[in-house]
């Protein structure tokens, strides 16, 4: 146990993995002389006692407790559940990294009938001390007693609209009395005794209910999305209570010292007059501005300013904080960094290091990678947009444009977009159970709640544009229907949302690309986009600290462009492949498959050599000396063939007909006999790869011939040109010798032919085991090695990467697998193999050049785990690659701080 208070304290910020974050940072607060309310945290260590005996607070500890409990009544003279000078306290939970409203909360606790009587008397407020006890019993009946809290919500409901009042401030001192007699009829109701009157019983009650809420099933959830381990624990903080429910001079609010939609330098956040916290944030009564406090109690916010000035300088970070005011003084009751948009972290960053606040390095911690998401998100079409009507407006809590059809549960948003449809979650508000609603769903619509709602908060944090407190929606949840005006719109009706402006617009409107987008593609001067010039300057700081180098997985010339604009230093993957989908070459490449006879087959091949040149030549001049990894034809099979069933169904289609087609029937079965025979069971473990190249060396050297007449082409334009020719799919360094004396041959016989000297290297992809297990054979052909995981992670594990989606989804949700190995690189199984893959290779080879290239190139997790591997690069998509340098980045430095 850690006591502050008092302008001192036990603990400091250091401490979130035994404080969690809420205590180390109100200990902090007290450290550095802020008038936040004594108490102490109960630290998470204890948590993890309670979970080993069976959700029991050992006999000790109790009395640890109850000798905290002692010190916090001497230091505020005050006695909890004495009936002249009665404490009350808080109990908060508060866990290592922040889970908004996941876990549980009591205020008012240590009231009881006779400390009520007292409080009344004290404070000469009846209406406040009842309105104390009716939210303390409220509280209580859902978090400890577990009473629905639907069931309290009725009752109040049922009281105003007796008494014709909407709001909870209207609310007489007899009908708060009333409304305390019936939540207490309720609480014996439910469970068959009273409502505890001994203030102890209800602090550990209380703390216990705390504990236990770490794994309620909404927390749990939240962990396994925010890759948050389960056995942290939450630590409890218990603290002298501040009422901004004390009157006209009271309030209580949440801010951030800066718009965490824009991040523009501003105060920003919300208030209530007279309330508790838990108002601002349930979004029951509308808040205001935090502006207007300047306004009504101009003094408490000129002291707000100052502190969270201070807060934000203290931190190096933008602070997301809470504060009460009672009876005019001003008390801060938390402070951490604040979530944010992409938008804003980039601006912050960029704006704090040129205020001088922190320097280039700080700035880079300050941006999740994935937020980059974000600033390359779609935006409406400007033009389409026009002929959309504007339905309403609401709050802009989360940018991004979004279309889809309307559902009103979470459960339906995740059923729609398993049907591949495009959905948009409606809400009066979200709660913690909606999170894999608002998941799955392209953007959130609520009818209540302010900007620090919960739809607001998550919906930032997981990029998805979101519209909250939309007064003008009208739910109907059990007919089914919202209406906004005397526009009805049922499940499957389509609506558009603009979480940068709140606005919500009839129809599907078609999205674009973001404005950063708009510069990459010429459509716009970098020099006219303020967020493209901070976007550069960020990601050039993150150059300056990385070791990684980060290539693009690019197929075309067009992706190649993309790919530089963002910083592509090279293409770490071109699958030759995908450059005989276009519809006029795909006939070549079919009838090479389908040849019987060597002759047919060459004939088929080489009509594609002349396209090949044209794209490689595209490719090479567009990463000018940029290295270009070209990877050797790995077509599963069956992706080029006409499926059996269609070519059946076709071949009786036409013996039926009257026409007589005899040539056409004769082709078709043909053709059909061929597909039978090169048909596989398990095509993705079949004829493809290097085993297709060792089956048909005239497709390499093809390829080859293509790879080097571009790159000689190029040679005498006077370009400087390395490419690196990569065999996919090996198992043993034979097949690579195959492959690599076919590509050697061809690039030396074109070389000599035209008089010219090109640097080049062959090497391999290592994507089956046996590869990864024998890489020191391997490299003594290989000049480098780059991983495909997506098939190194299909055949370690055993599983399809085409199926499987079914029972993962039962893996990920029961945690017997942490997350989607096809993801995140799987460290102890897939990454182990890739660990041995390096230093084998490099015992062979000293300066073998290794990459990886499959999708884990674009996941920052993997980026760091290929960092700590001793990678030379990563690939992944042209769209990744900010995500990329940036991870690469931050790897170095965290390496840089935990190394002193
Ligand atoms: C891989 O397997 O990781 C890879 C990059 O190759 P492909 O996805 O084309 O099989
Ligand atoms: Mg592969």
């Amino acid at each position: 146990m850690y006591f502050f208070g008092g302008g001192s304290a036990e603990g400091n910020r250091d401490m979130k993995d035994i404080l969690g974050g809420k205590g180390a940072n109100l200990a902090e607060m007290s450290g550095i002389g802020l008038p936040v309310p004594a108490g102490f945290t109960v630290s998470t260590e204890v948590c993890k006692l309670f979970t080993q005996e069976e959700n029991k607070i050992p006999p000790a500890i109790e009395e640890e407790i109850l000798q905290h409990l002692k010190k916090l009544e001497t230091i505020t003279q005050q006695k909890f559940g004495d009936k002249d000078n009665p404490l009350l306290v808080s109990v908060r939970s508060g866990a290592k990294f922040s889970m908004p409203g996941m876990m549980d909360t009591v205020l008012n606790l240590g009231l009881n009938d006779q400390t009520l009587e007292r409080l009344v008397q004290k404070t000469e407020n009846r209406r406040f001390a009842w309105d104390c006890y009716r939210r303390l019993i409220h509280m209580f009946g859902d978090v400890v007693l577990e009473i629905p809290k639907k069931k309290f919500e009725d009752i109040l409901r049922k009281k105003k609209k007796e008494m014709g009042i909407i709001n909870d401030l209207e609310l007489t001192e007899k009908s708060l009395e009333e409304l305390v007699s019936e939540y207490k009829g309720l609480v014996k109701e439910e469970t068959g005794r009273e409502f505890p009157q001994d203030v102890k019983e209800q602090l550990f009650l209380a703390i216990s209910a705390v504990f236990k809420s770490w794994n309620n099933p909404r927390a749990k959830t939240y962990r396994r999305l925010n890759h948050i381990p389960d056995d942290l624990g939450t630590a409890v903080n218990v603290q002298l209570m501040v009422f901004g429910n004390s009157g006209e001079n009271s309030a209580t609010g949440v801010g951030f010292t800066r718009n965490p939609a824009t991040g523009e330098k501003e105060l920003f956040g919300e208030f209530i007059v007279n309330a508790q916290g838990e108002d601002v944030v349930a979004g029951v009564r509308t808040p205001s501005p935090l502006k207007s406090l300047e306004m009504q109690m101009p003094e408490s916010y000129k002291k707000l300013k100052d502190f969270t000035d201070n807060l934000e300088k203290h931190y190096s970070d933008m602070q997301d904080f809470e504060f009460t005011i009672q009876d005019d003084t001003l008390y801060m009751l938390q402070t951490r960094s604040g979530k944010r948009t992409g938008f804003a972290a980039i601006k912050i960053a960029v704006d704090m290091v040129e205020e001088g606040l922190i320097d280039q390095e700080k700035a880079l911690m300050l941006v999740e990678p994935e937020a980059l998401n974000q600033l390359l998100h779609p935006v409406f079409d400007a033009k389409e947009k026009k002929n959309h009507d504007l339905l309403a407006k609401g709050l802009a809590a989360s940018p991004g444009a979004a279309a889809g059809q309307v559902v009103f549960t979470a459960e339906e948003a995740v059923a729609g977009k398993k049907e591949g449809k495009q959905v948009i979650l409606v809400r009066d508000e979200t709660s913690p159970d909606d999170i894999h609603g608002m998941s799955a769903a392209q953007g959130i619509l609520t009818a209540t709640g302010g900007m620090t709602s919960h739809a607001a908060v998550v919906g930032r944090q997981m990029g998805k544009p979101a519209v909250v407190g939309c007064g003008d929606v009208t739910l109907n949840e059990e007919k089914r229907f919202f209406a906004i005006g005397d526009k009805k719109f049922s499940e499957g009706d389509w609506i558009s949302i603009e979480g940068t402006l709140g606005e919500v617009l009839d129809g599907e409107i078609p999205t674009q690309p973001s404005e950063i987008m708009k510069v990459v593609r010429g459509e716009i001067n970098p020099e006219d986009s303020p967020m493209y010039q901070r976007f550069v300057k960020f990601l050039s700081w993150a150059d300056k600290v990385r070791k990684l180098k980060v290539r693009a997985n690019a197929d075309t010339p067009e992706d190649a462009r993309i790919a530089v604009a963002f910083g592509a230093e090279g293409i770490g993957l071109v699958r030759t492949e995908h450059m005989f989908f276009d519809r006029e070459r795909l006939p070549f490449i079919k009838k090479m498959i389908l040849s019987e006879a060597k002759e047919e087959r060459t004939a088929a091949i080489y009509k594609l050599l002349p396209f090949q040149k044209e794209d490689f030549y595209g490719l090479f001049k567009a990463m000018g000396d940029r290295p270009v990894t070209i990877r050797t034809l790995d077509p599963p099979l069956h992706e080029f063939l006409p499926r059996r069933e269609d070519l059946m169904v076709e071949l009786a289609v036409l013996k039926t007909s009257q026409s007589d087609q005899q040539e056409k029937i004769r082709e078709l079965e043909k053709l059909l006999e061929r597909v039978k025979a090169l048909s596989e069971f398990n095509p993705m473990l079949g004829h493809r790869g290097c085993r297709l190249g060792v089956t048909y060396p005239e497709v390499i050297e093809m390829q080859a011939s293509a790879i080097f007449e571009a790159v000689i082409q190029l040679t005498k334009e006077g370009e400087k040109i390395f490419p690196e020719i990569m065999i996919p799919l090996i198992g043993t360094r034979e097949e690579l010798t195959d492959q690599k004396e076919i590509v050697v041959r061809v690039a030396e016989e074109l070389m000599e032919k035209h008089g010219v000297k090109i640097p080049y290297s062959v090497g391999t992809m290592i994507e089956i085991p046996r590869a990864a297990i024998t890489a020191a054979e391997v490299a003594k052909d290989a000049e480098f090695f780059s991983f495909g995981t997506n098939d190194l992670t299909q055949t370690t594990y055993g599983v399809s990467r085409d199926d499987g989606a079914d029972f993962m989804a039962h893996y990920l949700a029961q945690g017997i697998w942490p997350d989607n190995p096809f993801e995140t690189v799987d460290i102890p199984g897939v990454g182990e193999l890739m660990k041995w893959a390096v230093e084998k290779g490099r015992q062979t080879r000293p300066d073998l050049k290794v990459g990886i290239c499959g999708v884990h190139g674009g996941d920052p997790r993997s980026i760091i785990f290929c960092h700590k591997i001793g990678l030379n690069y990563v690939s992944c998509s042209a769209y990744q690659i900010p995500i990329a340098r940036l991870a690469a980045a931050q790897v170095v430095l965290e390496e840089k701080k935990e190394n002193g």
